[in-house]
């Protein structure tokens, strides 16, 4: 999802009153509340930092951090990801025939 990097902030530091539009920036995969099912639905993920993915991921775990952030972060990726589809999806019809897209997934 290298639109939704490009377009928007860090999450959790926006909540935080941050505009952090950093290098460092990632795509991170909701995996809450649904544990253990490793879904990797780009519909589903937030733009967080590379500080803030760390907190995610090793400091804090996904559910204690979204509580302590008091939300919930499938909405926020709900808008996103309808912001992506209605500027880039929608664009890209019609198709042309015969080209070949590569999704590379570079983050988790
Ligand atoms: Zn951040
Ligand atoms: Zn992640």
């Amino acid at each position: 999802m290298l639109y939704c990097l490009d377009n928007f902030p860090c999450y959790p530091c926006q909540l935080m009153g941050y505009n952090n539009m950093s290098e460092t920036r990632q795509f991170h995969h909701i995996q809450y509340p649904r544990y253990g099912a490793m879904l990797r639905d780009d519909s589903r993920g937030v733009v967080v930092c590379y500080n803030c993915h760390v907190k995610i991921h090793t400091k804090y775990g996904e559910r204690k951090f979204w509580e302590m952030m008091e939300v919930d972060p499938n909405i926020y990726a709900g808008q996103i990801y309808k912001h992506y589809k209605e500027n880039i999806y929608e664009k890209k019809k019609p198709k042309r025939k015969h080209t070949r897209s590569s999704n590379r997934k570079k983050n988790d």
